[in-house]
């Protein structure tokens, strides 16, 4: 996957993605980011890439033109045919969540626009952007960190960016539910045991005991998720029970 990131601050990207997984999976070639700097492109004699607002309000708007040109010049890269999502972090955007990420992983190419200031002008979104994404109710003062984070959660489903033994497939959200609670070496930690079910050996009822305490803490933390969750009969009779 080829990810390129127009921004006015490549340098913040350099500690969150790269490191660990996401480093792995670029020096494997399994991804390429790039990061490309708006105001190189800006006509601007000197080298402003922002204006004040038409009818007039607080702060500053990112002009449309450095982030076209931006634009325009990683396209020129891609070969004909390729169809680029272009998305602009916002916090007006749709919602990114991991089905989202799941469908981004599938893509060959990916430019993200991280907007400073008050946002940008409406016409480079207008003209380029196919996907406006936010990553929550809140604002930030960029687009840096959004993007991070989605780059961060598309890469790791890549296929084989995750080694088997970091798998995904059980991970929370992927099937719908909130994963169950982990616990590693010693069994006893300061009179602290693990619940007996994980040393037994047995892995029907351990599989049983994990997708039970899956659904416990959905219904506990996130309702919500149940509703869209595709559940067995089984699934459904262990609700009612923990419902009661
Ligand atoms: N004036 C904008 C508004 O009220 O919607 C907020 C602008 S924000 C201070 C500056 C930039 O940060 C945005 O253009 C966007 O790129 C990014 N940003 C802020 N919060 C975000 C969020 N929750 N998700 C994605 N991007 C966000």
């Amino acid at each position: 996957m080829n990810i390129r990131v127009l921004t006015l601050f490549p340098e913040m990207f350099q500690g969150p993605l790269n490191m660990s997984i996401i480093k792995r999976a670029q020096e494997k070639k399994m991804l390429d980011i790039q990061y490309i700097d708006i105001r190189e492109f800006t006509d601007n004699k000197h080298k402003k890439v922002d204006d004040y607002p038409y009818g007039g309000g607080a702060g500053m708007v990112m002009t449309a033109q450095p982030i076209i040109d931006c634009y325009q010049h990683v396209a020129n890269q891609l070969q004909e045919g390729d169809k680029p999502r272009v998305i602009y972090c916002s916090p007006k955007g749709r919602v990114f969540d991991q089905k989202l990420a799941q469908e981004l992983s599938k893509e060959k190419h990916l430019i993200f626009i991280c907007g400073h200031y008050e946002g940008i002008d409406q016409r480079a979104i207008d003209e380029v952007v196919t996907d406006e994404v936010s990553i929550g109710d809140y604002v930030l003062t960029g687009g840096e960190l959004p993007a991070a984070v989605m780059i961060d959660a598309v890469a790791r489903l890549i296929p084989g960016v995750l080694g088997q033994a970091e798998s995904y497939q059980e991970e929370s959200f992927y099937c719908g539910l909130l994963e169950y609670p982990h616990y590693t070496r010693p069994s006893n930690f300061r009179g602290l045991e693990v619940p007996s079910v994980l040393l037994s050996g047995n892995h029907k009822d351990i599989d049983r005991w994990r997708r039970e305490k899956s659904l416990e803490i959905t219904l506990k933390r996130r309702p919500d998720l149940l509703e869209k969750a595709t559940l067995s009969d089984e699934d459904k009779q262990i609700l009612k029970y923990l419902k009661k």
